[in-house]
């Protein structure tokens, strides 16, 4: 694409986010809300739509849906309300959704997010409406048949709907990871992309840089991770450019993405659109949401990344950076504050957790929650490499031991015999046979090149397998070089 058509055109972009609720139960009915059991065994006539049954709402769901409202800054309608959606498909046994129309849990609201440029904005949101979530369809294309599976049948979603705010694919990016933050927060829902515990379809549109009204926007669909969302917004940002700037134009519809094939495919035009029919669900009175519940529920709303952001950067003096990486998982800025009570110096725990921690963590493909590893561990090893009892090397190794043994540090570096070997008379060992096998590197210590004692040490921390003091190595070297000629 030529340089003046990116410039020519704006994109518009919306995000409808589908987040299941982890309650322990479905959102109309007793059955266990949980993910991959046995196909058909976690169903009973309600989730079923079997004639006779009636819904009764789970007040876990509501009170999940009114957190994410509350922690998204979002009004609070003070009538909850459902409504019935219509539609036939065989994922549906009732033949329509519960869902809300016209009185959404949360109106209003808004997510903030932090851009590339480490620039703040405010995305504000639209609604959010509880609903139930649908079955699940098995294409087994050898039986060349679909099979059905309900356990997913009435579990509970929240739908999260942004205004059409965003204007690049990398900011949907930004928004989607600041969202799911903050709900990783709640502790409301797994958020599990790969698991479908956070769907996103994705509403997208150009329009003539400068223009005032919207242009016709796409609905993308079936993105299974964050980058897959983006990837599918640039490449239909590239067609809708595309086709505006050859003349043609874009029509209403949606488009299914495919990861094999990397682009968008119509899927149904407007015309297809499913008129739904909505109706107020009389099975279900609309009730009035209580002030009471609503500051209850204010009250056990935990510390936010943005707050807890602000306050790191404060009371610890931690940089941006640092501090966007800790906040960034709630178990890390666990950890942190735990490592922080410990030990002063909340910088250089930073760089052991975001450096060898982080690093060592992401080498077994782990995460954060459950590691075997304390504050008060990594905290022991710090001191240990302040006191010279370890060199940083066999500290990354104690480090690695502990994560893999769950064993205290101690024993540890006792058991693998890590411990830093202070003792001059075998120091200095070490350093006259590194003198004796690298007779030009002294020739050039003695000609006064420092990087050279570099090396030395370096050879002496190998012949020690990483057990020497290397300050006490350096100095060593420096004393038995320093101009005397019979070293
Ligand atoms: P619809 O009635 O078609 O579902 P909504 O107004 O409910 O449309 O918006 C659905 C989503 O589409 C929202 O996330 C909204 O931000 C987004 N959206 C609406 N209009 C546009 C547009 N012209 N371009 C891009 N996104 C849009
Ligand atoms: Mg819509
Ligand atoms: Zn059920």
């Amino acid at each position: 694409m030529s340089q003046t058509v990116q410039q020519k055109y704006e994109t518009v972009i919306g995000l409808e986010v589908h987040l299941q609720l982890s309650t322990r139960t479905k959102i109309f009915c007793g059955c266990a809300n949980v993910f991959g059991r046995e196909p058909n065994t976690q169903t009973c006539p309600v989730c079923l739509g079997l004639p006779g049954t009636l819904p009764v709402l789970n007040k876990m769901a509501l009170e999940y849906a009114l957190k994410i409202a509350i922690a998204l800054d979002c009004q609070i309608n003070s009538v909850i309300k459902f409504d019935r959606k219509n539609y036939y498909y065989p994922d549906l046994p009732k033949g329509y959704q519960i869902s809300q129309y016209d009185k959404p849990v949360a109106y209003d609201g808004h997510v903030w997010m932090t851009g590339a440029d480490g620039q703040e904005r405010k995305i504000n949101i639209k609604r959010a409406h509880l609903e139930e979530d649908a079955g699940k369809l098995i294409h087994d294309e050898r039986a060349n048949c679909s099979l059905v599976d309900y356990n997913r049948t009435g579990t509970p979603l929240l739908e999260i709907v942004s205004e059409p705010e965003l204007r690049s694919p990398q900011e949907a990016y930004d928004y989607l990871q600041a969202l799911k933050l903050t709900l990783e927060y709640l502790r409301v829902s797994d958020c599990d992309m790969e698991k479908g515990s956070l769907r996103c379809d994705a509403n997208v549109s150009i329009r003539e840089a400068g223009a005032k009204t919207f242009g016709t926007k796409t609905e993308l669909k079936n993105m299974n991770s964050f980058k897959a969302v983006r990837t599918a917004l640039e490449f239909e940002e590239k067609r809708q450019r595309e086709a505006a700037a050859s003349g043609g134009r874009v029509i209403q519809e949606t488009r299914l993405w495919s990861e094999e094939k990397g682009i968008t495919i119509a899927m149904r035009s407007k015309e297809e659109a499913h008129d739904y029919r909505y109706f107020p669900e009389p099975d279900l009175v609309p009730f009035d949401i209580d002030e009471a519940l609503i500051e209850e529920l204010r009250r056990s709303i935990p510390e936010l990344p943005r707050q807890k952001f602000e306050r790191f950067t404060g009371e610890y003096r931690l940089s941006g950076y640092d501090a966007r990486i800790i906040v960034a998982d709630q178990h890390i800025a666990h950890f942190f504050e735990a490592c922080a009570k410990l030990y002063a110096d909340t910088k250089k725990i930073c760089n052991w957790l975001n450096g060898p921690l982080l690093q060592e963590l992401n080498a077994r493909k782990m995460g954060f929650s459950g590691i075997k590893i304390t504050p008060e561990d990594l905290i022991a090893i710090m001191r240990k490499v302040d006191q010279s009892e370890l060199s940083n090397l066999a500290a990354k190794e104690t480090l690695k031991q502990v994560l893999d043994t769950g064993k205290d540090v101690a024993s540890v570096i006792r058991d693998a015999g890590l411990a830093q070997v202070s003792d001059s008379p075998a120091l200095e060992g070490i350093v006259d046979e590194l003198i004796h096998e690298h007779q030009t590197v002294v020739g050039q210590i003695r000609e006064g090149k420092a990087s050279a004692i570099g090396f030395l040490v370096g050879q002496a921390m190998r012949k020690s397998q990483g057990k020497a003091n290397p300050k006490m190595i350096g100095e060593i070297i420096q004393r038995k070089l320093s101009g005397k000629s019979n070293a």
